[in-house]
């Protein structure tokens, strides 16, 4: 590793930011040496301010019905070789009961942009889950809706929302999308779920087709900035009914350089090793917790629907039923000396929780 890299990684660690130019200089300096220390040094500030526990959520894939078009996506509506699904209310607090005997204690409900749960059905939905768990956590991760809505859901009960910015750079998202979808409404709905009160996580896929380190230095610009308390970040990976059919996928390293960089920038950030990243390589998820990540979203939707939530090609999707899953899931992270732990899993502090965090040592 040049003595270059390590300073930037130093300066990254200690005041959690690099103006546009180090950052793409750190960028370019990924080499196996540099992502090794600058993930050592991701570990040593997500011990201080989570220690070694895993915050679980259960993911609820409640419908692959979608309006939108984003051209990445194997459920785009567009599509029209996608198995259409949708799980009915009784359904999803189905997933959320047996999700809360495995000791979950936040659900996430995903799904594309489904007209037929309007923002009524969707509040509805809400508070049958926080009646039924008025302990639990409920996340929302279903797009870009009115600020009404976004009001009305949190006085509902919802207390997350996942929306990834998908790319903080306007020409880039509209290379993404298509014209009706813009990178200004998507930042609309960020801002107006932040003002909301809501925990909110932003994100993009990493390789994404046309994606450069200047589009990437965006992200990282951007994600300072705004603060979420979350960050989803996973490799971009094509799907075979879709104009990016034959895109390469993003690649593992470059995902997991991304997620030391996000846990220094942001030292309480809620980061997930996502299933994309479990989906490139075997041990994507425990190598991403091993570059910072705190988090893990084990599947709570029904087998036979999981297979149709199909984002791109081969996403993990075991048969396993959820307890099977889950316990396989504590003895993987038991094995790289992390353990699931039995809560909400909330949020923990802004910048300035990074006071005291020392410097090295895993
Ligand atoms: N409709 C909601 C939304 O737009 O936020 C949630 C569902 S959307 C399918 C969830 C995320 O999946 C997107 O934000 C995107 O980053 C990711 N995704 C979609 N297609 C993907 C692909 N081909 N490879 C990797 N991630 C993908």
């Amino acid at each position: 590793m040049s003595r270059a890299a390590r300073a930037l990684i130093d300066e990254l660690a200690d005041r959690q930011a690099l103006n546009r130019q180090d950052l793409l200089a750190l960028l370019a300096a990924r080499t196996e040496d540099t992502a090794a220390y600058l993930f050592e040094r991701a570990r040593a500030v997500r011990h201080a301010v989570y220690g070694r526990d895993i915050y679980v959520r259960g993911l609820i894939e409640y419908t692959n019905h979608c309006s939108g078009d984003c051209y990445y996506c194997g459920i785009r509506r567009s599509n029209g070789q996608a198995e259409r699904y949708r799980l009915s209310p009784a359904q999803v607090l189905q997933c959320c009961a047996q999700g809360y005997a495995l000791g979950l204690r936040t659900f996430v409900l995903q799904g594309g942009e489904d007209i037929y749960y309007t923002d009524e059905r969707m509040e509805a939905l809400v508070r049958a889950i926080k009646t039924a768990h008025p302990d639990c956590a409920v996340t929302l991760s279903v797009g870009e809706r009115s600020r009404e809505a976004y009001a009305a859901w949190r006085q509902a009960g919802a207390d997350r929302y996942l929306l990834r910015h998908e790319t903080a750079n306007a020409t880039h998202y509209g290379k993404l999308h298509p014209p009706s979808q813009t990178l200004a409404n998507r930042l609309r709905c960020l801002h107006d779920l932040k003002d909301l009160g809501y925990q909110v996580g932003c994100g993009f896929m990493v390789g994404s087709p046309y994606q450069t380190h200047e589009c990437l230095a965006d992200d990282l610009l951007f994600i300072r900035r705004f603060e979420p308390h979350m960050v989803g970040i996973g490799p971009f990976i094509p799907h075979r009914q879709t104009p990016f059919a034959r895109e390469p996928a993003g690649s593992l390293g470059m995902t997991l350089y991304l997620l030391g960089i996000v846990r220094l920038l942001l030292p309480g950030v809620l980061l997930p090793a996502t299933t994309a990243l479990g989906t490139i390589d075997p041990l994507g998820r425990e190598k991403g917790v091993l570059a910072g990540a705190n988090v893990v979203m084990p599947n709570l939707s029904p087998a036979d629907v999981r297979e149709k939530y199909m984002l791109y090609d081969n996403k993990l999707c075991t048969g396993d039923e959820a307890a099977q899953a889950h316990e396989q899931l504590q003895r993987r992270m038991q094995r790289i000396g992390y353990r699931l732990v039995v809560s909400r899993g909330d949020y923990i502090g802004g910048p300035a929780c990074a006071h005291g965090v020392g410097s090295g040592g895993a």
